[in-house]
């Protein structure tokens, strides 16, 4: 045996005995399983527990998959061509059950013998009040007996028909696990300290291993599963901590020691209402931040309409004040034209220069940006994606704002970075209330800030679920409130795999609104993606000007819009946005003193998980609740803007159920990375040559900021 482990554990899959060329090619394609490493970690995703018995009578409806013991009787084949089926009776001294083949039948009606007594394993199935279980898998109870074999759990693991054609189904699999543990378990290391097995109670490493995929009993199972997540958890946590203490070391932070003209003239002359308290010590931590000599990673989460924009704005006046620029990125064009406009009346009083680049500014427009950003002539750059392109370099950039950052990847965010000599402050906004798990692992690297006040005076948004057949009520209130003098956001779905349908739908949506709110007395707007970017720059302006009362749009108004007196947002079918989604379109309204509405619209088909976000968003406007039910409904991997990083993708580990083994890991991480940041302890040396292993596998942690 190879005496060097590192290496036993990369030996190809093909040296495996029972593998082979053949076999590790699909071994490779249909599963990235490419070494003994890879292998050992691919895990069943369920047992069948063989210990157990049941009786034939014991069946209630629903249940999951059982063992039964019993003979065989009646076999018979009916019907023809799609509708031919097997069926059979299987009996035990309790009672019979009817067992269904849908397929494979001539092989099936070849191989099970009448009398005969056999082990089943299966799912029963209620059709018609009466149980029956569709292709149960069967074993004669002479051979197991003539086997000995004697597994308790026998793992499940999910093939595909490309496997299985190689024999590689379930079993074949085990049987590959099964050679594998007798080839390294003996050789596979602890990677923890004893202290921290001791502490948290974990199961030996060799032992999680073999109990992962062979358990003795359930509560095996379950000590061996939580070893192997709290591992996954605190490899990728030390990981993260040390990348953000590694940059910590390396990058010095720009010092803006002071607080001077330009932030006081603001705060006492223009600041147009008084902060609430959260925002003052926001704005505290992030005043510290800077002045600390450390370059700022910070992420600022507060949710929508709780007033980020101005915390923004004050930061980007302390950078002034010590002779940097900023830079403000906004994820849609609508959101960098609402910002320019709304910061640059805010600071128009001030000696400051503010300019806006976005993808449809004009060439002869874009050099002069190009040349002032370059010279320092601009103080403050808002913009979109173009602000990071690669001919915009900042003299002297000290701040960069990311607004609404779940709508950039990380590596936008790392190219943020890149815009000047030293790297600036860095402050990411973001209005979707982030689970605590995610912003564990997603932002694991940064410091975070919470805006957890909203302004004053506002009211809670009350918010209704409707079906089509109340549509005439809902132009009453409309109406209504129309004439109170509010403005109404009506939004429709627009998604890429249906655009033209969905488009369609919008536009006989803003000919319904213009036909039931008729010219001269009402006026009816209508922004789209698909638009000109000044078409739309009109449009939005007659809104927020109060000359339009109604403004049907796509979600281009999902984030950051801001017009306090649209009172009422309509969302037309409801069941095709997600949570957060959800509940970035209703936090458009309730910006004013006014009670604001938001009004769902779905059919009256939804499906289950249609009907929780619906009683999601009638019952709480708490954005770190909505998030939470976003997360187990939808799993991380899919929630906005976190797909592109591999950062949230586990093994074995669920960011949905394991929280708190996720703090312990955490926990546990920072001590250790405090205590011993390079690993250079004696204890430490298996899981720093365990890390320098891993680490050639994954992914490029300087690429994420
Ligand atoms: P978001 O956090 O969603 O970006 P904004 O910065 O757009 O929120 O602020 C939402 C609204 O609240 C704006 O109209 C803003 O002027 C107003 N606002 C922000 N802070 C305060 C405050 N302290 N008192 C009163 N109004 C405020
Ligand atoms: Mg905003």
């Amino acid at each position: 045996m190879n005496s060097d482990n590192t290496n036993l554990f990369d030996t190809p899959i093909e040296y495996l005995k029972g593998v082979g060329p053949a076999r590790a090619a699909v071994l490779k394609k249909y599963l990235n399983i490419f070494t003994f490493n890879d292998l050992l970690n691919y895990f069943p995703f369920r047992y069948i527990d063989k210990s157990k018995i049941h009786k034939i009578s014991e069946i209630v409806s629903d249940q999951v998959y059982i063992q039964l013991k019993g003979t065989i009787s009646n076999i018979t084949e009916t019907g023809s061509g799609h509708s031919k089926r097997l069926t059979a009776w299987f009996s035990d001294d309790s009672g019979t059950i009817e067992l269904v083949w849908f397929q494979g039948i001539k092989w099936v009606s070849a191989s099970i013998r009448e009398g005969y007594e056999y082990f089943l394993f299966g799912k029963p199935n209620v059709y018609k009040n009466s149980f029956s279980i569709p292709h149960p898998e069967l074993e004669l109870s002479i051979l197991r007996e003539e086997k000995k074999v004697n597994i308790r759990f026998q793992p499940v693991y999910s093939t595909t028909e490309g496997l299985s054609r190689k024999g590689l189904d379930s079993k074949g699999i085990a049987k590959l696990q099964i050679a594998l543990l007798e080839r390294v378990l003996k050789e596979i290391p602890e990677i923890l300290t004893t202290q921290l097995l001791v502490s948290y109670h974990l199961m030996e490493r060799k032992e999680a291993y073999k109990q992962i995929h062979f358990p003795t009993d359930s509560e095996a199972l379950e000590k061996a599963r939580y070893r192997l997540k709290f591992e996954e958890f605190f490899i990728q946590q030390l990981e993260i901590l040390s990348y953000r203490i590694n940059r910590e070391q390396k990058i010095k932070g720009f010092v803006f020691g002071e607080i001077g003209h330009y932030f006081n003239s603001f705060y006492k002359g223009y600041l147009p209402f008084e902060l609430t308290e959260a925002q003052k010590r926001v704005i505290k931590e992030i005043r510290n931040d800077m002045r600390s000599g450390k370059q700022m990673n910070r992420l600022l989460q507060g949710d929508v309409g709780s007033g980020k924009t101005i915390v923004a704005l004050l930061c980007m006046l302390i950078a002034k004040d010590n002779g940097f620029q900023s830079a403000l990125m906004a994820p849609t064009e609508i959101l960098a034209i609402q910002h320019f406009h709304s910061i640059g009346l805010l600071l128009s009083e001030l000696d400051i220069k503010i300019e806006i680049l976005t993808g449809s500014t004009r060439s002869a427009q874009k050099k002069k940006i190009i040349a002032g950003v370059e010279n320092a002539e601009i103080d403050i750059l808002i913009g979109t994606h173009a602000l990071i392109e690669d001919n915009i370099r900042f003299k002297k950039l000290g701040l960069a704002i990311i607004d609404e950052q779940h709508k950039f990847g990380v590596a936008q965010r790392a190219k943020m970075w890149a815009k000047s000599q030293n790297p600036p402050h860095v402050l990411i906004m973001t209005a979707t209330p982030i689970p605590r798990t995610l912003a564990m692992t997603f932002y694991g690297d940064l410091e975070t800030s919470v805006i957890d006040e909203l302004p004053p005076g506002r009211k809670e948004i009350k918010t209704y679920h409707f079906y089509e057949s109340k549509r005439p009520d809902v132009f009453d209130f409309i109406k209504k409130k129309i004439a109170e003098g509010r403005q109404i956001y009506v939004v429709y779905p627009l998604i890429a795999e249906s655009e033209k349908l969905d488009l369609k739908n919008l536009m006989d949506g803003y000919d319904m609104m213009s036909h039931v709110f008729p010219l001269p007395e009402y006026q009816t707007g209508i922004v789209h993606g698909k638009m000109k970017a000044d078409a739309k720059e009109y449009e939005m302006k007659r809104f927020k000007k109060g000359e339009s009362n109604i403004l049907v749009s796509t979600t281009v108004i999902e984030v950051g819009v801001d017009v306090p007196n649209a009172s009422v947002m309509i969302i037309e079918s409801a069941e095709r946005f997600g949570l957060s989604q959800l509940h970035q379109l209703r936090g458009r309204v309730g910006r004013g003193a006014e009670q604001s509405f938001c009004i769902l619209m779905s059919s009256v088909k939804l499906t289950s998980d249609a009907r929780v976000r619906m009683e999601t968003m009638t019952k709480t406007t708490d954005g770190f609740k909505i998030a939470e039910v976003d997360l187990q409904l939808r799993g991380p991997g899919d929630m906005a803007g976190t797909q592109q990083s591999g950062l949230l993708e586990f093994k074995i580990a669920n960011l949905a159920t394991d929280q708190p083994i996720l703090q312990d890991a955490r926990k546990s991480a920072l001590q250790l990375i405090e205590n011993d940041p390079e690993l250079k302890k004696d204890d430490h040396y298996p899981l720093k040559k365990y890390l320098l292993n891993y680490r050639k596998g994954k992914y490029n942690w300087s690429l994420i900021s």
